[in-house]
């Protein structure tokens, strides 16, 4: 166990956190690893040891289950009516909001994102979604259906909560990430045991704190601290449990529904994209430049959903690709608790060497950098925004995803639709895409050709609590968050009575 270290930037409630004994939400009460065993977050600005956290194995895993297993089947939380849950989700919310700031500067100092903006997006966006479910909670109906014979025959369908639910999510958006697997299982009935990703287990723990003090019934939610092999896999396997909902890489994404097979739960999951953004030379140029920037750099490229395919229309892609390229070249760079940072470090030493170890793969097959092409600092995480230009469709930067601060630019000169949306649907993904043109007609055309289960056109990486999102081919199945992420938590029930 390393000596923690922290960071006098951090306000006193965060700096409380930080440094107070971590410990693990199982059956309502904070409890350490059943081995003892804990192991080290890191300030991926300084690479510096910031905390400990308990290192949950099957054992825990298997007691959290099991506290979820009789929350679900016995105690208050089935016994609560829809109203009641929605008021706990909306406590949460609350509490969440009353927190903000705190929650802000821990996201900040364990995942690396500047403070601005998880102050103005992450917590935000959580509390939003919060209150999105805990308004479904009371509109969650069945249908009443007329069959072949109505004199004869009653028949009408219930949606039940599909039951205990494993969930394990990753570290570019901690608390964003538990809060759009937390909400809809909560506003179904559903009870929880949540995996925390390695590197960021912070405000997942912080906000288990909260989810006590709000009074959900014990048992409905646990939280786990651990690994994927150790804590993650001993989840998606259990027999206990009844779905298994999963955001991450794709290549864990296929373990997850081998695990899941043994008792056939239902399974969701949120993968990777390579997501493309489309300049038409007809634009709004500048608000293009600055969009497909974004895009790309928003969360140090981070998002399962950045644009990180750059197709620009010959006419205009000279001047596109400098006005990327020059945003690129001002980003500040620097430790996301300062105020001044635009970009954070990447949130570890293994996503670090594996960007950096992308952008060299991508010069040597002889592509260049427009921008960047470097580690910024010589300490922590940091890259430099980069732009590579001369890509060739089979190079690996383009193909594979980078999840870093890395953009391939490239030229399309045709007119003809469908020939551009092979291009951009030439890929194994598809989670997202924008279009940028103010031909309304091409705007959507494009929208139509492109199979992903997002399309933004004049934007790039909106959100809300009310709109699907979520994944075509190896992006994944299902959706999060809409009316969408309701029928999976949900089981469909038909009953029929005899007149
Ligand atoms: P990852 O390995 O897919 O991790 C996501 C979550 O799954 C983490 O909680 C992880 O635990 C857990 N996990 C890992 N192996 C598991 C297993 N065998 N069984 C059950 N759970 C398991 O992602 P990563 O290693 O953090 O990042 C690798 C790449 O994944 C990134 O470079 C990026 O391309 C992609 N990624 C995509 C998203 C997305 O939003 N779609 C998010 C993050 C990463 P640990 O925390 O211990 O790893
Ligand atoms: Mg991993």
């Amino acid at each position: 166990m390393a000596t923690a270290s922290i960071d006098t930037r951090l306000n006193e409630k965060a700096a409380d956190f930080v440094t107070h004994k971590h410990r693990m939400l199982i059956g309502g009460k904070f409890v350490n690893a059943a081995s003892g065993k804990t192991f080290s977050v890191y300030d991926p600005a300084t690479g510096e040891v910031i905390a400990n956290v308990p290192e949950a194995e099957a054992v825990d895993v298997n007691a959290a289950v099991h506290a979820a297993r009789k929350a679900f089947d016995e105690g208050a939380w089935p016994r609560m009516t829809a109203s009641q849950r929605g008021r706990l989700l909306w406590k949460l919310a609350d509490l969440l909001e009353a927190n903000l700031e705190e929650f802000a500067q821990l996201e900040s100092i364990d995942n690396g994102k500047p403070v601005a903006v998880a102050r103005a997006a992450d917590v935000p966006l959580a509390v939003d979604l919060f209150r999105y479910m805990a308004g479904w909670t009371t509109k969650i109906t069945g249908s009443t259906i007329p069959i072949s014979m109505p004199t004869e025959y009653l028949s009408y369908t219930l949606r039940e909560p599909v039951g205990v639910v494993g969930q394990i999510i990753p570290w570019n958006f901690p608390l964003l990430m538990a809060a759009w697997k937390l909400g809809p299982a909560l506003a179904t009935g559903c009870t929880v045991v949540l995996k925390l990703a390695e590197q960021t287990p912070l405000t997942g723990l912080r906000l288990a704190e909260l989810i006590n003090e709000a009074g959900f019934p014990e048992g409905v939610v646990n939280v786990l601290t651990g690994f994927g092999e150790g804590a993650g896999a001993p989840l998606a396997a259990h027999d206990l449990v009844d779905k298994v909902a999963f955001t991450g890489s794709t290549e864990v994404g296929k373990l997850i529904l081998k695990a899941a097979a043994g008792n056939l739960k239902k399974v969701t999951l949120e993968l990777g994209g390579k997501s493309p953004s489309i300049v038409f030379p007809d634009a709004d140029l500048k608000r293009a430049i600055s969009g497909t920037a974004s895009a790309i750099f928003f969360n140090q490229g981070q998002c399962c959903c950045a644009g990180s395919r750059l197709f620009i229309h010959e006419k205009v892609f000279d001047e596109v690709l400098g006005g990327v390229s020059a945003i690129a070249g001002k980003i500040r760079v620097g430790s996301g608790l300062d105020p001044q940072t635009q970009m954070g470090p990447l949130v570890s030493d293994e996503q670090f060497r594996r960007v950096t170890g992308y952008i060299e793969s991508g010069l040597k097959e002889g592509a260049k950098a427009a921008a960047g092409g470097k580690r910024a600092g010589d300490r922590g995480y940091f890259v430099q925004p980069t732009v590579l230009v001369g890509t060739t469709p089979e190079m690996q930067v383009v193909r594979e995803e980078i999840f870093g601060p890395v953009v391939c630019a490239q030229r399309f000169s045709d007119e003809d639709l469908d020939k551009i949306a092979r291009q951009a649907n030439d890929t194994i993904y598809g989670l997202a895409a924008s279009v940028w043109t103010s031909n309304l007609s091409v705007a959507h055309k494009m929208a139509w050709r492109i199979k992903s289960g997002t399309v933004w056109i004049n934007c790039h990486n909106v959100f809300d609590a009310a709109l699907p999102f979520g994944g075509f081919k190896q992006s994944g199945w299902g959706r999060e968050m809409g009316a969408e992420v309701l029928n999976n938590y949900t089981e469909v029930k038909a009953v029929t009575t005899a007149l």
